[in-house]
């Protein structure tokens, strides 16, 4: 559909299973539509409760054989995947860009940075390494081994619809899991690309699956399932809840990436420009659709109006426009719903006296792009100040101490990511310590890489996705009490 592939087979419309691409039982499909201009990319397969059910029987066959494989034969396999797509890294790029709207470059990047998880993870895997005890009887011993936790599932986002996928499926493939992926329904295309190169890479069939359809059907099954032992999830807090109550009779193992309401501090001694960068760069990636994206700008009195004037003046240069295109810097929204939730954002922050001082409007492309947006004179009675904007209006609060800060930044039930700025380095522990986050950014607002452990505490989330941390999470501890 008018995607200029070097590889045009990485472009596909059936589930990946055991037995192959493999199209719905049903014959139904969905459809894959570009939100720059709304065409209609592909029509997706949507697979019946059982033919997902006969997925987790498969891949419960196909991980009793991986797990017998040896750490480093399964390296070899995610070594050979990491390949294959670092190769592609262009063809992947345009089939995400197109499905989900970020500019190409950003894409690009996100391919990268999907791909660095596999790589990572096929390392980390060869260093799952026991332990060894000092019993506390003489004839005793006690020895600590890790095994992988079995069958896993994995629901993700459309934000990230490549490196959401890898950051779960090369820990859990690494330590000797299979896997089946259920991929956000605005963004298949970038899942099964992967796929394609899974399969090329020789990853043996039913060690990864990606089961496309209905959400909440496929959900179902796979958290009802017994076979299942492990659910891993990114996206809102609501569904994480849901999925998490679905998971309880089966008392399934759980990583939850979540929401967020990330702080994004600037206190009077901070390097402003260094500031102001960080600003564009965290709040404006991926038009604002990030669970680390900054949602709160906390600005001191001292620096307040100045922060303002800049950040509005960087936001109003931006060049709005379809991701495919070479000099777009902020693509348009995922949907229609999700520049409805942003009007009525800054709809209700205005009429409690927010100031609109650049964008706050539709962009005149239409379709779901949007106005880079940044308001002032905001407070915590309006509803961005609780909730996740997801899209690119920056509201600027005003504080005058530092406790006041720390306090403005924790009051909210979520507990991501953080960012300050300062120049002072007593400031830098004391502020980091009190923040109650799972990651804080200092003096940068760029924190997210694969050898570092991203995830959240409060209502953000559990566990936590790569680095060596990462693949705790496939991992179950076994002890073993011997009488000698
Ligand atoms: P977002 O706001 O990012 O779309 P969601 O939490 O709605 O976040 O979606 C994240 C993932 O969860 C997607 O793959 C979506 O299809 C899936 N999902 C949404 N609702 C359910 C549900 N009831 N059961 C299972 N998966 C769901």
């Amino acid at each position: 559909p008018g995607l200029e592939l070097r590889d045009p087979g990485l472009l596909k419309q059936d589930a990946f299973l055991a037995s192959g691409w493999t199209a719905s039982r049903s014959g139904q499909r969905f459809d894959v539509v570009n939100p720059a201009d709304g065409t209609l990319l592909a029509q997706v397969a949507s697979l019946t409760a059982a033919q997902v059910e006969q997925a987790i029987a498969d891949a419960a066959e196909a991980q009793r054989v991986w797990q017998e494989q040896t750490a480093k034969q399964r390296a070899g396999h995610l070594q050979r995947w990491f390949r294959e797509i670092m190769a592609h890294v262009n063809d992947i790029a345009l089939i995400l860009t197109a499905e989900q709207g970020k500019p190409m470059p950003e894409a690009r990047g996100e391919v990268a940075y999907a791909a660095s998880f596999i790589e990572w993870f096929a390392e980390e895997g060869k260093r799952a390494y026991g332990d060894i005890i000092p019993a506390p009887q003489s004839d005793k011993r006690i020895a600590v081994l890790k095994q992988p936790v079995g069958v896993c599932a994995a629901i993700t986002p459309w934000n990230f619809p490549a490196a959401m996928i890898t950051r779960k499926v090369a820990p859990a493939l690494a330590a000797g899991c299979s896997i089946l992926v259920k991929p956000a329904e605005q963004t298949p295309l970038t899942a099964l690309a992967l796929a394609v190169l899974a399969e090329r890479a020789g990853i043996p069939r039913g060690v990864l699956q990606i089961v496309t359809g209905d959400a909440r059907e496929i959900g179902a099954v796979l958290t009802a399932s017994d076979t299942v032992r492990k659910l891993s999830f990114t996206g809102s807090t609501e569904v994480g809840r849901l999925l998490s109550e679905q998971c309880a009779p089966t008392i399934k193992r759980l990583s939850l990436e979540l929401g967020g309401n990330a702080p994004f501090i600037v206190f009077d001694d901070a390097d402003i420009e260094a500031a102001i960068e960080g600003a564009v760069t965290s709040k404006y990636r991926n038009s604002g659709q990030t669970c680390v994206c900054a949602n709160r700008f906390l600005v001191q009195d001292g620096i307040y109006e100045a922060f303002v004037e800049r950040l509005a003046e960087r936001s109003a240069e931006l060049r709005v426009g379809p991701g495919l295109d070479a000099a777009t810097e902020q693509g348009p929204l995922i949907d229609m719903a999700a520049l409805q939730n942003v009007q009525s954002l800054i709809h209700d922050a205005v009429e409690k006296g927010a100031r609109v001082i650049v964008g706050g409007r539709p962009h005149p492309l239409g379709h779901t792009f949007f106005e880079p947006t940044v308001l002032c004179d905001v407070d915590t009675s309006m509803r961005l100040a609780r909730e996740e904007i997801f899209g690119p209006v920056a509201p600027v609060f005003r504080f005058s101490t530092e406790d006041e800060a720390v306090a403005l930044a924790n009051d909210t039930e979520y507990g991501l990511a953080a960012y300050l700025y300062t120049r002072d380095i007593s400031r830098v522990w004391r502020v980091s310590e009190a923040l109650e986050y799972g990651m804080v950014g200092v003096n940068t607002g760029l924190i997210s890489n694969e050898v570092a452990p991203f995830g959240g505490v409060k209502q953000s989330g559990l566990g936590r996705e790569g680095s060596r941390y990462g693949l705790d999470e496939y991992l179950e501890l076994k002890y073993l009490c011997m009488q000698v």
